[in-house]
């Protein structure tokens, strides 16, 4: 079963077309990447597959649902790039108001709020206003936000944008831990091939609205006999 089927694809905006027929498949369980560079056609791609904007055409499954499908609300996360945060609420309690938003004021709720504050390991600063977070704080808490309630999909638009190595590393441990503990499918996008390579067991190239390549990191690798994905392409 794939957990997103993407054909030829297409979105126009007024006269520019920023999809020009993408094509990809993402199987269930994967940690999957899409790269490529400014204005690709990322963020489009996976706003359409959140629900949130029309495609002009093409044909989109996400769990093999009509993106926006209401079965999918409740097991489909999506992190924009450019999310925000309460500034006035702690970490807790924006975690703990996903949960009940997401489970009421239930047992799964207490556990997905519990997950929460494991996946943002912000130690006691959790209890401080988000105001005073650093970008990196704040990106950890809304990475724990998009997976603590165990998604069977989460789409991570940039998950470590404009986050230094330091903080962008414990991200990316932070949704490999995740993954593999729990099975889920992730669909993140990057402009940082190594650390696409570092997380994702496949990935698609994008440029300028049409993908180039996809394929499992390993083969993409051994057939082009290339060390890593960045000699591949430059
Ligand atoms: P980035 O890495 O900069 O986030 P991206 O790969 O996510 O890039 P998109 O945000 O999908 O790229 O943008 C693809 C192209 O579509 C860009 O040229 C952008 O300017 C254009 N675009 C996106 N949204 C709109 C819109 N609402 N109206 C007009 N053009 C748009």
């Amino acid at each position: 079963m794939y957990a997103v089927q993407v054909e030829n694809l297409t979105k126009v905006f007024g006269n520019f077309q920023a999809l020009r027929g993408v094509s990809f498949a993402v199987e269930e369980g994967e940690v999957f990447g899409l790269i490529g560079p400014n204005g690709a056609g990322k963020t489009t791609t996976f706003r359409i597959l959140a629900g949130l904007l029309p495609p002009t055409s093409g044909k989109v499954l996400v769990l093999g649902k009509a993106p926006g499908s209401p079965e999918l609300k409740r097991v489909v996360t999506y992190l924009p790039e450019d999310a925000g945060t309460y500034r006035n609420l702690t970490g807790y309690e924006f975690l703990r108001m996903v949960s009940e938003l997401y489970f009421g004021r239930s047992r799964e709720a207490e556990e997905a709020l519990e997950l929460g504050v494991k996946i943002a390991s912000l130690g006691e600063k959790i209890h401080e206003k988000m105001k005073g977070y650093s970008k990196g704080m704040k990106r950890r808490i809304q990475v724990a936000r998009a997976l603590m309630v165990k998604p069977r999909l989460a789409i991570l638009d940039e998950p470590t944008v404009g986050l230094d190595v330091v903080h962008a590393k414990e991200i990316r441990t932070l949704i490999k831990e995740f993954a593999r503990e729990h099975g889920s499918t992730i669909l993140l996008s990057s402009h940082n091939m190594l650390e696409v390579e570092d997380v994702c067991g496949e990935v698609a190239i994008i440029d300028r609205g049409v993908v180039l390549l996809q394929g499992k990191v390993r083969d993409l690798l051994s057939e082009h006999g290339a060390r890593n994905l960045e000699e591949l392409f430059f």
